[in-house]
């Protein structure tokens, strides 16, 4: 989904992009990001998240 001409930078389109976080939108233009926040991420258990990827400590 592209939203058109939504960039708050360039005035850009903006697709729709969904990760492990939740929905994002990307500017095709510029590479501007914004999430998108549909609830309170206060409430985000980081206790469930533990080895997500990317944020991985080695054991030492
Ligand atoms: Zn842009």
């Amino acid at each position: 989904m592209v939203l058109y001409k939504a960039c708050p930078r360039c005035q850009g389109d903006l697709n729709l992009n969904k990760d492990m976080y939740g929905e994002y939108k990307e500017c095709l233009q510029c590479g501007f990001s914004q999430d998108i926040q549909p609830k309170p991420r206060k409430a985000f258990d980081w206790a469930k998240t533990r080895g997500k990827p990317g944020r991985r400590r080695k054991a030492a």
